[in-house]
């Protein structure tokens, strides 16, 4: 790809190009941080008026025409794109509280024997949670150790959580390999997915894996906030313990029984009363994830990052821009991270002329790719935009400085 004449070559023959349209999107906006929340399906608003005339007409009777079992219906529409089965998948609370229940879980089921080995840069809410959940569940400590070093610190007994993708530099783990080889060590693994569903295709169930977490508001499309997915294996179902047994999770909720009693299945994992407002825009997410053929997702995903690799080291290098993801596509999530000193007024300069990236401190600047309303031409005008706003100086305006809350 050497021209934007190309990008547009590549857009009229994109297999993924009619997804465009069914997203919410400005004119004129190249979103490019659908890694941190994902554009708006277009039939989220009609479908959010239809819930809240559900919940004024129908008020309470809403449980029983749909509502009750709406997260159990989400789960099996979205086993099939972490390659679960539907059983193996719950939706639920956030991927915070996920992957408390999932830890604990996992530290019971390996009853003591080993360190709770987390990967030292992961996302800080994976840190704190770590800690807090090795501390309560088998008393242990947490071993921090960096991410190539992760399998060799692997003991029996021991359980691992990691990022399947860096959400920094978006550096993406092989699956399959690093679940087969903590299992030869001993291990469980507890899989963060955040950057993951969505972006690529995922075979939870062929890699043997043990459990996995992640949020839908990323590359799923779910809306702010909306529900995250657990998945456990279904061999680990006789052992599997939510720390957090709530009635949503009961084998029989409207029993009103005294006595917990685990749901057969990862339902288990739900807690209390589901949010109903929050499901739909999952549901109507994952009715367009339905259509989707994710090998194409993943395709298309490569082909961009190489796009945004391929203009950075041919020109970048003089600009002070330098790559902070693997420059090899299979080493990578569907983003690319540029390090610059400046990272965080680039991308308050690039906001300004309506290409939205965004910065984790202290100099990363990330591009997220979304390859079903992402076009070709949008992320060779947005690196054309980046190398103008770097040649020109355009960054150190002084109103670029001014600190976000959200950077
Ligand atoms: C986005 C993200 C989270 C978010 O967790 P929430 O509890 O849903 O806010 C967790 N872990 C990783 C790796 C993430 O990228």
């Amino acid at each position: 790809v050497r021209s934007r004449a190309d990008c547009e070559r590549l857009d009229a023959t994109d297999p993924l190009a009619g997804f465009r349209d069914r997203f919410a999107l400005e004119p004129g906006l190249v979103y490019l941080d659908g890694n941190s929340l994902g554009a708006m399906p277009r039939g989220v608003p009609a479908r959010l008026a239809e819930v809240a005339e559900e919940w004024s007409r129908q008020l309470i009777g809403g449980w029983n025409r749909g509502w009750v079992d709406l997260p159990g219906r989400l789960a099996a529409r979205l086993a099939p794109l972490l390659g679960a089965r539907p059983g193996d998948v719950a939706v639920a609370d956030n991927a915070s509280v996920n992957l408390y229940k999932a830890l604990a879980a996992a530290l019971t089921i390996q009853g003591g024997r080993g360190p709770l080995v987390v990967e030292e840069a992961n996302f800080p809410t994976d840190l704190y949670v770590a800690a807090a959940a090795a501390g309560r569940f088998g008393g242990r400590s947490v071993a921090r150790v960096p991410r190539p070093e992760l399998l060799e610190r692997l003991t029996p007994g021991s359980v691992v959580t990691v990022s399947h993708v860096d959400y920094r530099s978006g550096h993406l783990l092989d699956l399959d390999r690093f679940t087969t080889a903590a299992h030869a060590a001993g291990a469980l693994v507890v899989w963060d997915l955040c950057h993951s569903a969505g972006a690529l295709p995922l075979s939870l169930d062929r890699a043997g894996a043990d459990f996995a977490v992640g949020c839908t508001y990323k590359f799923l499309c779910a809306g702010p906030g909306a529900p995250a997915f657990l998945y456990v294996a279904d061999r680990h179902l006789g052992r599997a313990e939510t720390p957090l047994p709530g009635w949503f999770g009961h084998a029989r909720t409207f029993d009103f029984a005294p006595d917990y009693e685990p749901a057969p299945d990862a339902a288990r994992f739900q807690t209390g009363t589901p949010n109903i407002l929050g499901l739909v825009g999952l549901e109507v997410a994952l009715e367009l994830w339905a259509e989707v053929d994710l090998e194409a997702v993943r395709r298309k995903s490569i082909a961009l990052g190489d796009l945004v690799v391929e203009r950075v080291e041919a020109v970048g290098a003089g600009l002070g821009l330098e790559l902070a993801s693997p420059r090899t596509a299979a080493e990578r999530g569907s983003q690319v991270t540029l390090r610059h000193r400046e990272a965080y007024a680039l991308s308050q300069a690039l906001s300004e002329r309506g290409v939205i990236t965004d910065c984790r401190p202290p100099d990363l600047l990330r591009i997220g790719l979304t390859p079903l309303y992402t076009r070709y031409v949008e992320v060779w005008d947005a690196v054309e935009a980046l190398l103008e706003v770097l040649a020109s100086g355009a960054q150190r305006e002084e109103r670029f400085a001014v600190r976000q809350r959200v950077p």
